[in-house]
């Protein structure tokens, strides 16, 4: 079951307007959210950046946020997602439907379209950790926003898999920024490295909880940008997001990081995250 413009509607049997901007232009935004156990994960953070990024494309949400919380949750009801079951949440905001030209039209009421995914954690590259690939960041200069428009995010992942890499590692004229759909992280003598949340990266809410676990445990956290030859020269790399949560990343280009295998900072950060979920209030 899918949610479609205050629709119910089977998979499989959903329909797009062909004048849905959300179509024509990638006019809109989103967010994925996790479920873990069968209820939702910060869903506060996610809904303030979904009402955020909207602002900054001058989008009106005509949803409360209690309205979009029961959508969700009528979402898992409706698909029978259990206490056993790990699984996403997509939701996304069109601009809505009006005859094909770029202005932002006047009137149109803005589309949400929501489904359910179940999706296990990604706990066996946990351990194994991914390889990557350094690509031109290709992407327009607003990353700050979760837009539909991915197509700059399409193309670096398919650079990465084209060379047998699992995901891009992306840099602008040197300066590292983050991955395809992740925010990266290095390791340098114990400390964190991320690039600050400007407009050159989207502000994980994992990368968020990712900071506030190093700090509260003792680790240094440096929200600045470093280069490709700090990346190379790292102790550890990991990326975050809300589907790989805390990944470690154990190559790039096809040369080791380090000695290539999870480092322990990393690791260190994986259990607390771990221990975060399972103390987390969930909705
Ligand atoms: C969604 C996304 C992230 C990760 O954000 P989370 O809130 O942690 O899932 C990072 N970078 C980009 C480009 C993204 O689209």
């Amino acid at each position: 079951m899918l949610y479609v413009d205050g629709k119910w509607v089977e998979s499989g049997s959903a329909a797009v307007d062909p004048e849905d901007r959300g179509y024509n232009f990638g006019d809109g935004v989103y967010e994925v959210i996790r479920v873990y156990k069968g209820k939702l994960y910060q869903w506060d953070g996610h809904i303030a950046r979904l009402y955020r990024c909207a602002k900054e494309i001058k989008l009106d949400m005509t949803w409360t946020e209690k309205e979009l919380l029961d959508i969700a949750q009528q979402l898992l009801e409706k698909n029978k997602i259990t206490s056993n079951d790990d699984a996403i949440l997509y939701m996304q905001v069109s601009r809505g439907i009006s005859p094909r030209a770029h202005d932002i039209p006047g009137s149109s009421k803005p589309v949400l379209m929501g489904f359910v995914r179940l999706k296990d954690r990604p706990l066996a590259d946990h351990k194994k950790g991914l390889s990557t690939k350094l690509v031109d960041d290709i992407r327009w200069l607003r990353c700050d926003i979760k837009s539909l428009s991915l197509l700059g995010a399409v193309l670096v992942k398919q650079y990465a898999k084209d060379a047998g890499a699992q995901d891009a590692i992306l840099h602008r004229d040197g300066i590292v920024t983050e991955c395809s759909a992740a925010n990266l992280f290095a390791v340098k003598n114990g400390a964190l490295y991320t690039h600050p949340a400007n407009n050159m990266i989207l502000r994980g809410i994992t990368r968020e909880i990712v900071i506030e676990l190093a700090k509260n445990n003792g680790i240094a956290v440096h929200e600045e940008p470093f280069d490709t030859n700090f990346l190379m020269q790292a102790d550890e790399l990991f990326l975050s997001s809300t589907t790989a949560e805390v990944m470690p990343l154990i190559s790039v280009d096809g040369q080791a990081i380090a000695d290539g295998q999870v480092g322990a900072v990393t690791k260190k950060l994986q259990a607390l995250f771990e221990q975060h979920i399972e103390a987390a209030v969930l909705v």
